[in-house]
C-alpha cells in the first residue's frame, strides 16, 4: 500500500513541486493550505502534470480545533512535510507578532497532533537564513547559528530548536531539517511555478514580472558589496531539485536509515551567483533585454552565501540535476504561460 504523506503549504511554491514529485512516485498525497499566499488553481496544475489528484483540505494551521479535527480524520498518515509559513522578511520586521504567532503556533499544533496520532516522521523546511553572514564559505551544516536578522529568520531558528528538543526525548519521532538556499525556477512543464501575491520580494519573480511588463524595472539592491561585480551572491537552486531533496529526506526517514532522531542538511548547488549574473543569464537564455536600475542596499541582506552540499550528496544520495540556465528558462516559461504571453 502506498504511504500517506501530508504536505502543509501544499499549494505553495515548494509544496506544489514536492506534491508533483511524490505523486509521480506513487505516494498518496494529502495537501493542506490556507491560500494566504497561493491559489487554488495550483491544484489543476498538479493534476495536469501528474494526471493524478492529491487530496486537498483548506486548513488554517493556527486553528487548534480545526487542526485536531483534521488529524482525527487523517490519523493514518505516515509522514508530514511542513512548508506552511509566512516568509516575507520585510513584512516580518513590520509585523513580528503575526510572524511568531503564525509560524510557531502552527508548528506546535502540528507536532502535538503528530505525537497524539503516532505519526513518526517530519521533514521541515528551514533556511540558510539561520547562518546569517557566514564566517566561512561554503557553509557547512556545522557552521554556527548567528543571531537572526529578522523575526522571520528567528522563527526558522526557533522552529529548528523546537523540533530538535522534541526529537531528543520523543520516542517514535524523527525529523530531518532541510536548510534551503535560494529556490528559483518552475516545473519544466510550465504548469506550476512561483506565484507570489502582490509585489514580489524575491529576485527571480521580480525579474519575470519585469520581463512580462507587470513591473517597469528591476531594482538591484546595491552594487557596492565586496564581490567581483559588487552585487550580492546567493546559491540559487532549481525548485524541482529542491522538491526531490524532500523525497530523498522522506525516504531516509521511512526506511529508518537516519542515524540520529534529527538530522540537518543544506540544500543548495554549492555554487554562488551574483544578482547581475542572474540578470544577464536570464537575458541570454530568454533572448531579451531586462530593464534594471541600481538602488541602495536592502536592509538585512547578507553579502554572500553558498552551501557546502557534501553532506546531502553523500548521505541523502541527492544532487541537483538542473542548471541556473534551466531554472531561468523555466521561470520565464511559467510566467509566460500564466499571463498568456505568446513567445
Ligand atoms: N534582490 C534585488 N532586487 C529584488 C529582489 C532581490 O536586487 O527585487 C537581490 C537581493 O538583494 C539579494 C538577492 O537578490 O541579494 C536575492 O534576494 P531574494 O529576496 O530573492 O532572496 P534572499 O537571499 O534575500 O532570501
Amino acid at each position: 500500500m502506498s504511504k500517506k504523506i501530508l504536505i502543509t503549504g501544499g499549494t505553495g511554491y515548494i509544496g506544489s513541486h514536492t506534491a508533483v514529485e511524490l505523486l509521480q512516485k506513487n505516494y498518496e498525497v494529502f495537501l493542506v493550505d490556507n491560500f494566504s499566499n497561493s491559489h487554488s488553481s495550483v491544484l489543476q496544475g498538479i493534476k495536469k502534470i501528474t494526471s493524478k489528484e492529491p487530496h486537498f483540505t483548506k486548513l488554517e494551521l493556527t486553528d487548534k480545533e480545526a487542526v485536531a479535527a483534521y488529524f482525527e480524520d487523517h490519523h493514518d498518515l505516515d509522514a508530514v512535510i511542513h512548508f506552511a509559513a509566512l516568509k516575507a522578511v520585510g513584512e516580518s520586521v513590520e509585523k513580528p507578532l503575526l510572524y511568531y504567532y503564525n509560524n510557531i503556533v502552527s508548528l506546535l499544533l502540528l507536532l502535538e497532533n503528530m505525537i497524539a496520532y503516532n505519526i513518526p516522521y517530519l521533514v521541515f523546511s528551514s533556511s540558510c537564513t539561520v547562518y546569517g553572514e557566514p564566517d566561512k564559505l561554503p557553509i557547512k551544516e556545522t557552521a554556527p547559528i548567528k543571531p537572526a536578522l529578522s523575526p522571520y529568520g528567528n522563527t526558522k531558528q526557533i522552529s529548528e530548536e523546537i523540533i530538535l528538543d522534541l526529537a531528543k526525548v520523543q520516542e517514535n519521532f524523527s525529523a530531518i531539517l532541510l536548510r534551503y538556499f535560494n529556490p528559483i525556477g518552475a516545473h519544466p512543464s510550465g504548469f506550476i511555478g512561483e506565484l507570489p501575491i502582490g509585489i514580489p520580494n524575491n529576485l527571480v519573480p521580480y525579474i519575470t514580472q519585469t520581463a512580462a511588463g507587470v513591473r517597469d524595472v528591476l531594482h538591484i539592491f546595491g552594487d557596492d558589496y565586496d564581490t567581483p561585480d559588487g552585487t550580492c551572491i546567493r546559491d540559487y537552486i532549481h525548485v524541482v531539485d529542491l522538491a526531490r531533496a524532500h523525497i530523498a529526506a522522506l525516504e531516509r526517514l521511512l526506511n529508518n536509515e537516519n542515524e540520529t532522531s534529527c538530522e540537518i542538511f543544506n540544500i543548495g548547488t554549492g555554487r554562488g551567483h551574483s544578482v547581475l549574473e542572474i540578470v544577464h543569464t536570464f537575458e541570454k537564455v530568454n533572448n531579451m533585454i531586462l530593464p534594471y536600475v541600481i538602488d541602495d542596499r536592502r536592509e538585512g541582506d547578507v553579502e554572500k552565501v553558498w552551501a557546502d552540499t557534501n553532506k546531502a550528496q553523500k548521505i541523502l544520495n541527492w544532487k541537483p540535476q538542473f542548471s541556473i540556465e534551466d531554472a531561468l528558462r523555466d521561470a520565464w516559461q511559467w510566467e509566460k504561460n500564466y499571463r498568456g504571453i505568446k513567445s
